[in-house]
């Protein structure tokens, strides 16, 4: 523990919620009638079909592979056969090619794996190779290739490794249910990453909430590669890699010296767990954990889900209620409404909220601006979200991203949780970034013609 010293601007201290008993217990989602897996799960390039309509395919069999050091393999998440490849809307700006795959019914669905020992007894070339082919994305909200930010890490030299253990969201629960079920994975898994970085340093960063349960799984970790335990008081968005990193710094504690005195990396709690589970098991990235979550559901909580399955028969195992005012994708600060229930869960994905139609959560009408700076002090990246609102509204994308660095929003939410006209600014600044996006990406297109 450490003194309190803010280390960036703004962030806010949500409200706590009570935490269910059941928080750290995982419920294994069954099997759709049918998957749906783009080739392109993240920003970066598409994965190649190695499959085609009609095949029969066993669980963990690749089904895409990587050409490009930007895509990631794609894994068959059940037992099944190929029904068709086609090309479906990707996030409204182009298409993907998407496969689609129906379990066989009656299978075991057993994923058998290729045993593996002790994977740390490899060296660290393998173990990247290994975590490349195994289809791995960062779980904590960023879904790039984590063979990819690995590689990097280490031609940058990194020594330190930050093992993120922050709840993204409020209302999320995957933090204790990682603590608490996956523990072992998650020494496995950071005893590769520090093999894999050649580093010695590691820093556990924790909630106050979860202090006693990483307290106590480190206490079974190995003196070598034992990391040091920040537990940081609640205030979002601290988890932010970047802030984090900030924080962990100007902490004053034996890891923050570390941190501030050699370059270090952020993996999230869900990604080293997942290395360490895929590497022992000698198996692919074929289902992940999320958090379902919000008071349209009769039975939220964690749940491992098969990739490709859609958001609405994930809900409805979750007892979904028929009337819904919206559901997110992410939590209630950083999600997207969804359009389209239909859509599959993707690499990457940590959890949905189903908000009731006659909940309290409802969206109350925006009203006009009144210049009262709340916004501007929640911001923990020193943007001034007012000016951005304003300039939004008055269609003036380029002085957005020129003069107000738009493009570093990350949108975190907190100038539209504090602002008392309940400006709907993340989505504004949203929208923006697209509008921006496509018109650069039409002006290349033309300079090309
Ligand atoms: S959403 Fe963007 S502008 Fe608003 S507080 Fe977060 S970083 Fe700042
Ligand atoms: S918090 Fe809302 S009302 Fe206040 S300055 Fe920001 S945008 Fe305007």
């Amino acid at each position: 523990m450490f003194g309190l010293r803010p280390a960036f601007p703004g962030g806010i201290r949500l409200p706590v919620l009570e935490r269910r008993d059941d928080a750290a217990v995982v419920r294994q989602l069954p099997f759709a009638p049918r998957l749906f897996l783009p080739l392109r799960q993240h920003p970066g390039a598409a994965a190649v079909a190695v499959v085609r309509a009609g095949e029969e395919v066993l669980r963990g069999q690749l089904l895409a592979r990587a050409d490009d050091e930007t895509a990631v393999p794609l894994h068959a998440p059940a037992t099944g056969r190929i029904v068709g490849i086609s090309e479906q809307p990707d996030r409204g700006l182009t298409t993907v090619s998407v496969i689609e795959l129906a379990p066989l019914p009656g299978d075991t669905q057993e994923d058998p794996g290729r045993p593996v020992r002790d994977p740390t007894a490899a060296g660290p070339e393998a173990l990247l190779a290994a975590i490349g082919d195994s289809g791995l994305v960062g779980l904590g909200g960023e879904a790039g290739p984590t063979a990819l930010r690995l590689a990097r890490a280490r031609a940058r030299g990194v020594r330190v490794l930050v093992v993120n253990g922050i709840e993204g969201e409020p209302g999320f629960t995957r933090i204790p249910a990682l603590l608490a079920r996956h523990g072992d994975d998650v020494l496995t898994g950071l005893r590769c990453l520090l093999r894999v970085l050649e580093a010695d340093q590691a820093v556990l960063a924790v909630e106050e909430a979860d202090g006693a349960a990483a307290g106590a799984l480190l206490a079974r970790a190995r003196q070598d590669t034992r990391p040091a335990l920040q537990i940081l008081p609640p205030r979002y968005p601290q988890g932010a890699a970047e802030l984090l990193l900030r924080r962990l710094a100007r902490s004053g504690s034996d890891g923050g010296r570390a941190l501030a005195a050699d370059p270090a990396v952020v993996f999230s709690l869900a990604t080293v767990a997942e290395v360490g589970r895929l590497l022992s098991g000698g198996l692919t990235l074929t289902d992940q954990l999320i958090t379902l979550a919000g008071d349209g559901l009769g039975d939220p909580g964690n749940y491992r889900v098969p990739l490709g399955t859609p958001v609405r028969f994930a809900l409805e195992q979750a007892g979904v209620l028929a009337d819904l005012d919206r559901v997110l994708a992410g939590g209630p600060m950083r999600g997207q409404a969804l359009a389209d229930l239909d859509r599959p869960i993707v690499k990457g994905a940590t959890g949905f909220v189903a908000v009731a139609a006659d909940g309290s959560a409802r969206v109350p009408e925006p009203m006009a601006c009144i210049r009262c700076g709340e916004c501007v002090a929640a911001c923990p990246l020193n943007l001034h979200p007012a000016e951005l609102g304003l300039l939004a509204r008055r269609e003036e994308v380029q002085a957005m991203v020129e003069d107000y660095q738009l493009e570093r929003c990350f949108e975190c939410g907190c100038c539209a949780y504090v602002c008392p006209s309940h400006i709907p600014l993340v989505q504004i600044f949203r929208a923006a970034k697209d509008q921006w996006r496509r018109a650069q990406a039409a002006a290349v297109a033309q300079e090309r013609t």
